[in-house]
C-alpha cells in the first residue's frame, strides 16, 4: 500500500501545475517590490538592507492572500513580481512538484 501511495504522489508531482489544486504555494515566496509599486503600506515590510517586500504572516503566506478562497486579495493591484509568475511556468512547476524551496525560487 505504501508503494501505491508513493506512486500516486509521483503521478501528482508530475501532473501539470494548476492553481485550483495548489493552495497558493507561490504566495509563500518572498515578493520583492519595485520602488514604483503602490501596495498599501500595511501589506508590506522592509527587510534588512532596505529591500521592500510583501509582508508574510507567521505561517508563511503573504498577508494579501484571501484565506477563504486561497487566492490573491489584491489581484488587480498585485505586484509586478506576482504578475510575472505564470501558472505551469518553470518556477511554478518547480514549487508545485516540491522541487523548489522558498530561498531558491524567490
Ligand atoms: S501559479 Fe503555480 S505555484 Fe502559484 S498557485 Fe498556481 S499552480 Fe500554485
Ligand atoms: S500579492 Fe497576491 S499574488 Fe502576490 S504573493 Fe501576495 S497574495 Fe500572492
Amino acid at each position: 500500500m505504501l508503494g501505491a501511495v508513493s506512486s500516486q504522489k509521483q503521478v501528482n508531482s508530475m501532473a501539470a501545475a494548476n492553481c485550483s489544486s495548489c493552495d497558493a504555494r507561490c504566495c509563500r515566496l518572498t515578493v520583492v517590490l519595485d520602488a514604483s509599486e503602490r501596495i498599501p503600506a500595511h501589506l508590506t515590510t522592509e527587510m534588512s538592507g532596505g529591500l521592500r517586500v510583501m509582508a508574510r504572516a507567521e505561517d508563511g503566506w503573504c498577508v494579501a492572500l484571501d484565506r477563504v478562497r486561497m487566492n490573491c486579495g489584491i489581484y488587480e493591484e498585485r505586484p509586478a513580481g506576482c504578475r510575472r509568475f505564470k501558472m505551469a511556468g518553470p518556477y511554478c512547476s518547480a514549487i508545485y512538484s516540491g522541487a523548489a524551496t522558498r530561498s531558491n525560487a524567490a
